[in-house]
C-alpha cells in the first residue's frame, strides 16, 4: 500500500516505538505491529514531549477540587496545564487522521479506567478515569476509532476498532474527490454494512446522498460526516447484522433449491445463537453472490470491510 492509500493512526510510543517508558521499557504489541504495513502511524509519547526525562519518576491522576491531576508523587510537581497544552498543540497539528492507539492504565494516554486518587496522600480511595492526553483526544474527536491495545485483544472490539478506521480513511477520500459520484457510489457499497450499525443513521444518510434539494457537495459531505460518525459510534448488534444477511440472500433466494436454503437459514440460527463465526455467513453469501453474479452484492463492504491479511479471529474474551 502506498503512504496515502492508507488510513493514518496515531499511536502511543511506548508501543514498541521505543523505550520511553517511565522505567525505560518499551511494550511489543501484535496487533500493532501486524498493522504497521496497512496504515501510516504518528507516533506520540507525552510524558516524554513535555520534557520529562526516561526514566522518570511516576506520575498519577489524583482528583482534587472536582479537578483530575496530573500528579507526580515524588516531586510534588502537577504537569496537568503542561501536559493540556501540549496535548491541545500537537492534535492541532495533525493533518488527517483515522484512529488512535493508546497504552491503557497510563494517567497520560489510557482511555478509561485509569486510576483516579482521590486525593495526594497514599492510603485513599481511587475511581475510574482518563488520562490527560486521552481525554484531549476523546474531546477533540468524539467520533473517531480511538482503542487500547489491551481492549483490541478483543474480537468485536478489533473488528469494530479496524471497520471504523477503514470506513473513515474511504470516507476522506471520497470527501476529497469532490464528486457526488463518488459518494453514491460509497453509500451504495456501504449499504449492508451501514444496515448492520445503526438503520436510522442509515436512512439520514440515504436521503443527503439522494440530495433533492440540489445542495453542494460541500454542505453534503460535511453533514455526511457527522452522521456517519453517529453510525459508527457504537458496535452492530446480531439481530441487526442477521436483518442485513437477511436482505442479502433475497437476492438469490429464489435461485436456491429447498435443501440450500434450509441450510443457509439453519447456518444463521446458528450465527443468532452465538455457536459459528460471522465469518462462516458472510463467505456462505459471498459464495452465492458469486455463483449468481450479484455484482452489486460482490461490491458490498460488509464482506471486506479492511484487509484480509487483519482478519485473525483470536478473542482474549476481556
Ligand atoms: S503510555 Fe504514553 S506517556 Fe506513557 S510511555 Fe507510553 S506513550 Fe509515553
Amino acid at each position: 500500500m502506498e503512504k496515502n492509500n492508507k488510513p493514518t493512526i496515531v499511536v502511543s510510543r511506548c508501543l514498541g516505538f521505543s523505550k520511553c517508558r517511565y522505567n525505560g521499557d518499551i511494550i511489543n504489541d501484535k496487533f500493532v505491529e501486524m498493522l504497521k504495513e496497512y496504515v501510516n502511524y504518528i507516533t506520540v509519547c507525552p510524558e516524554v514531549d513535555i520534557g520529562l526525562g526516561i526514566p522518570r519518576d511516576t506520575l498519577r491522576l489524583v482528583s482534587e477540587n472536582e479537578k483530575i491531576e496530573l500528579y507526580q508523587p515524588a516531586t510534588n510537581k502537577v504537569f496537568t496545564k503542561k501536559m493540556d497544552e501540549y496535548s491541545k498543540d500537537f492534535l492541532q497539528s495533525l493533518d488527517e487522521v483515522h484512529g488512535f492507539i493508546l497504552k491503557g492504565r497510563s494517567p497520560s494516554c489510557g482511555i478509561k479506567d485509569v486510576k483516579v486518587y482521590l486525593g495526594k496522600e497514599k492510603a485513599v480511595g481511587s475511581i475510574k478515569g482518563a488520562g490527560i492526553f486521552a481525554s484531549n483526544v476523546m474531546d477533540r474527536y468524539p467520533y473517531l476509532a480511538i482503542e487500547e491495545e489491551g481492549r483490541l485483544t478483543n474480537y468485536f472490539i478489533r473488528e469494530h476498532f479496524l471497520t471504523k478506521v477503514f470506513t473513515l480513511f474511504r470516507f476522506q477520500q471520497v470527501s476529497e474527490s469532490n464528486s457526488m459520484k463518488e459518494l453514491v457510489s460509497f453509500h451504495s457499497d456501504n449499504k449492508y454494512l451501514f444496515l448492520s450499525y445503526n438503520q436510522s443513521q442509515l436512512k439520514i444518510l440515504g436521503k443527503l446522498v439522494a440530495n433533492h434539494e440540489n445542495r453542494k457537495f460541500k454542505d453534503i459531505i460535511n453533514d455526511y460526516r457527522d452522521h456517519l460518525g453517529l453510525l459508527l459510534a457504537k458496535p452492530p448488534r446480531k439481530g441487526n447484522y442477521m436483518n442485513s444477511f437477511m436482505h442479502i440472500f433475497g437476492y438469490f433466494s429464489e435461485h436456491l433449491k429447498k435443501e440450500e436454503k434450509e441450510f443457509l437459514l439453519e447456518r444463521l440460527n446458528k450465527y443468532n445463537e452465538d455457536k459459528i463465526h460471522i465469518g462462516v455467513i458472510t463467505n456462505l453469501l459471498k459464495s452465492y453472490a458469486i455463483r449468481y453474479e450479484k455484482e452489486y452484492i460482490l461490491n458490498q463492504s460488509i464482506f471486506s470491510t479492511y484487509p484480509e491479511e487483519l482478519h485473525f479471529i483470536s478473542d482474549s474474551g476481556k
